[in-house]
């Protein structure tokens, strides 16, 4: 899985994510990534791009469920990622991780797998672009 969370000039956030699914899949399968507010979510405020087990990212819809938790609870980036990325998800069985970009900078990368590549390009410590990539789960 492969995923990315860009903020423009004026503020602007958007997300992205693509996947190969998970490895032994049922035909017909669908992630969490193409499911908008399960593994990708942007709106006025935040942009998440996320992967992991996507059965929990949908029952959870966890990338919106990180931003909602900015907006209506006003936490950072950090705490929100925190909250449903590495206590509710794995409080129900899944793994995974996600980026976590704000409107006015501020980010996270929280993950709970043994492995997830992340980094951003940006400028004054903040993060333009941020990318993550995850072949723990597919294998490809
Ligand atoms: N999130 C993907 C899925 O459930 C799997 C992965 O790449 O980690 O389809």
């Amino acid at each position: 899985t492969v995923g990315a969370v860009a903020l423009d000039a004026a503020g602007g956030l958007a997300a992205g994510t693509s996947t190969g699914g998970m490895m032994n899949k049922r035909w017909g399968r669908v992630g969490d990534s193409p499911i908008i507010g399960a593994g990708t979510w942007a709106d006025e405020r935040c942009g998440v791009s996320g992967t992991g087990w996507g059965e929990y990212y949908i029952r959870t819809h966890a990338a919106s469920a990180v931003c909602e938790r900015m907006k209506y609870l006003n936490e950072h980036p950090a705490q929100a990622g925190q909250a449903v990325i590495n206590e509710e998800i794995p409080r129900l069985g899944g793994d995974g991780g996600a980026i976590v970009l704000s409107a006015t900078g501020e980010f996270a990368f929280p993950f709970n797998t043994d492995g997830m590549f992340r980094g951003w390009i940006g400028a004054d410590g903040i993060p333009h672009v941020a990318i993550f990539a995850d072949e723990i789960m597919t294998g490809d």
